[in-house]
């Protein structure tokens, strides 16, 4: 005899009675979408359980699933028990209609009801972003100039994307890393004091680093480089005997003053940091003079590597560096551009 959890129809009799009778099921009827359908409808978001978790996951059986019982839609949960789903557009699409806008080889995607005034001002944001991008020294960075970009009120924003990270509340914009989107908070464009286009060119860094980048041991060294602490970072920086003197003169003025030939530090002592090439030619320095040269950046409102390179993104971009900033921002734009 047969084993009748074999057959399709005596399972979708078996759940049409009890979704939970899906357990006995042969996994071949978990993947089932007709029986999945049945179950959901019984049981609601409870019978997701039951269901094969990679038939779920998979896209065309999960639209086919919303058609079929919108009712989910409604379930608050329903985005948590299939994280897989986070940020997927078309089922955003299955769950309501957002209005989409293309602004270059971008899709603006509004999930909420905006005012034109709001909207008109963002788009112009948006746009000046782009500019910026396009011509900012960091070469590949318009490379992520393409996708969606995603503008919403938070409800409408939660229920498509799980947060990376802890939760959305409070955060204007953010990059989501398994949709690959930026997403922005609309409700902030109505008192926000940061300006937007410095946001999205943010988020954008984001996309970079992880699109691009990923994770670069250089790009590691420099933070950790660039967030040492003023005393620490002097002292990390102060010559020691055999440096070469291009080492802290990185400038070109400086340079076309020291000539062409190399000079090493030779000793350190009551006369300074003396230096000396290999025709015996000495430039003599005071500890005043090496801290002048010795930039320590200290502030760059990071607080870990991903940030730091958003921010270093933004500084660039928008030619912000400051003087202080400057060595370090060098040093980026080198290894970022090498990449
Ligand atoms: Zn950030």
């Amino acid at each position: 005899m047969a084993n009748e959890w074999n057959n399709k129809e005596y399972v979708l009799e078996q759940v049409q009675e009890d979704y939970t009778n899906l357990e006995y099921a042969s996994p071949k009827l978990k993947r089932d979408i007709d029986i999945a359908i049945e179950a959901l409808r019984q049981g609601g978001l409870d019978a997701v359980n039951y269901i094969d978790l990679k038939a779920l996951q998979n896209r065309n059986f999960l639209l086919a699933v919303l058609k079929a019982v919108p009712e989910l839609k409604e379930e608050e949960d329903f985005l948590y028990s299939m994280p897989a789903i986070s940020g997927n557009l078309d089922i955003a699409r299955a769950l309501f209609k957002p209005v989409e806008i293309k602004i270059g080889d971008i899709n603006l995607v509004l999930l909420s009801p905006i005012t034109e005034d709001i909207l008109r001002s963002f788009k112009e944001n948006f746009k000046k972003a782009i500019s910026a991008i396009i011509a900012s020294p960091l070469r590949k960075f318009k490379s992520v100039l393409k996708g969606h970009l995603i503008l919403g009120e938070i409800q409408d924003i939660t229920n498509i994307f799980i947060p990376d990270e802890d939760s959305f509340e409070n955060i204007e914009a953010f990059y989501n890393g398994s949709s690959k989107k930026v997403v922005y908070n609309q409700s902030f464009l109505y008192f926000s004091p940061n300006p937007t286009h410095h946001n999205l060119v943010h988020e954008y860094a984001h996309k970079y680093h992880h699109l691009i980048l990923k994770s670069s041991p250089l790009i590691t060294q420099l933070y950790e480089r660039a967030m040492l602490s003023e005393s620490e970072c002097e002292l990390a920086q102060l010559p020691k005997i055999g440096d070469p003197l291009s080492d802290i003169t990185e400038s070109r003025e400086w340079s076309w003053k020291v000539g062409s030939s190399e000079h090493y530090l030779r000793e350190v002592g009551v006369r300074g940091y003396v230096y000396i090439d290999s025709k015996g030619d000495e430039i003599i320095l005071s500890k005043k003079d090496i801290l002048n040269r010795i930039k320590c950046p200290s502030q760059y409102g990071a607080k870990n590597e991903r940030e730091f390179f958003a921010e270093m993104c933004v500084l660039i971009t928008f030619n912000k560096v400051k003087p202080s900033q400057r060595l370090i921002a060098n040093k980026f734009l080198e290894i970022v551009n090498s990449l």
